[in-house]
């Protein structure tokens, strides 16, 4: 059994931890931050197959099935709900493009169905605005509670016996004759006869220096929270040219995110602006964002 030093207790490496702690390998998992500290915890947790790149919606239908027993695999709650996902249309543009999404992805095997107005569209979630054209409904599509989902795996992890280290940053990883030897962290030097990079957006950095280099654009995302709301929204949504997603966690509150634009360094922060300016995408389809 091998050694793994995994760097990164975000959702890639907490699973990664479980998965290679329960096959009984000396995993040490280590996080500059804390679990969850970066996309997997600020992420909107849509569990979507819809909408995915046919070279994704395998991956994506796989874990669907997993995420149905996740909290008895896990012995945790994850937050997870099958309750759907809407693609909405808010312009005639907007209704070919989805129906377009729909073909393709029902070519694909995704169970999936158009729904071709308001009334068909406010009948799967009320809580929509009667400006909403038209959605794609993917309902084996859910969501779930990304912090809890990834403390999850860690702490399975940990009663695997996966030594988890909060807190501690790796600065180098070490080669010697094409094999890694080890990772220089903040807390001392860790032997591994092999190393996960699941750093998120910081692996680049992590590997340059053994000459790989990894072309990872980083993209600026606006999240916003609101404060607990009455249940109105069961579903997940997104629009059709992905400039905002939404969703009502379980507690009510509404967590919604933009689509993103090309970030300069990996410690830009969103604008004012940026942040108006989602609130202002979704109340259009989403009337109680307006009110919160
Ligand atoms: C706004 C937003 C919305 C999203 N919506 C969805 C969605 O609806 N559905 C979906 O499936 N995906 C969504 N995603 C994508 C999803 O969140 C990510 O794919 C996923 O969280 C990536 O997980 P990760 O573990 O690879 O990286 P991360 O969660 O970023 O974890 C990387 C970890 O590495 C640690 N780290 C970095 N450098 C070091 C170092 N040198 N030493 C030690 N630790 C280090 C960090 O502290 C961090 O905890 C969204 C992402 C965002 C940002």
């Amino acid at each position: 059994m091998s050694a793994i030093v995994i760097i990164g207790g975000g959702i890639t490496g907490a699973a990664a931890a479980e998965a290679l702690s329960r096959e009984g390998h000396g995993v040490t998992l280590i996080d500059k931050q804390g679990i969850a500290a970066m996309a997997s915890g600020r992420t909107l947790g849509g569990v979507r197959q819809s909408g995915r790149h046919p070279a994704e919606l395998p991956l994506a239908r796989a874990a669907v099935a997993q995420w149905a027993g996740l909290h008895e695999a896990l012995g945790a709650d994850v937050g997870y709900r099958r309750e759907g996902n809407l693609r909405l249309a808010r312009t005639p543009a907007e209704v070919d493009v989805v129906r377009g999404l729909v073909e393709s992805q029902q070519a694909q095997g995704l169970d999936l169905a158009f729904l071709p107005d308001n009334a068909a569209v406010r009948a799967v979630a009320p809580a929509l605005s009667p400006d909403v054209l038209a959605a794609s409904w993917c309902p084996t599509d859910g969501h779930a509670d990304p912090v809890k989902a990834t403390r999850a795996f860690a702490e399975a992890a940990r009663r695997h016996g996966a030594d988890v280290r909060e807190g501690v940053g790796a600065t180098a990883i070490h080669v010697a004759h094409h094999r890694v030897t080890g990772v220089a962290t903040t807390a001392g030097w860790l032997a591994a006869d092999r190393v996960i990079v699941a750093a998120g957006i910081h692996t680049p950095a992590l590997l340059a220096p053994l000459g790989l280099h990894l072309p990872l654009a980083i993209q600026l995302v606006s999240v916003v929270q609101s404060e607990p709301l009455p249940p109105l929204l069961a579903q997940v949504f997104g629009v059709a040219n992905a400039d905002c997603a939404g969703r009502q966690e379980i507690d009510g509150r509404l967590r919604v995110t933009d689509g993103g634009t090309p970030a300069t360094t990996a410690s830009d922060v969103p604008s004012a602006g940026a942040v108006r300016d989602l609130i202002a995408l979704v109340s259009r389809v989403l009337p109680m964002m307006g009110h919160a």
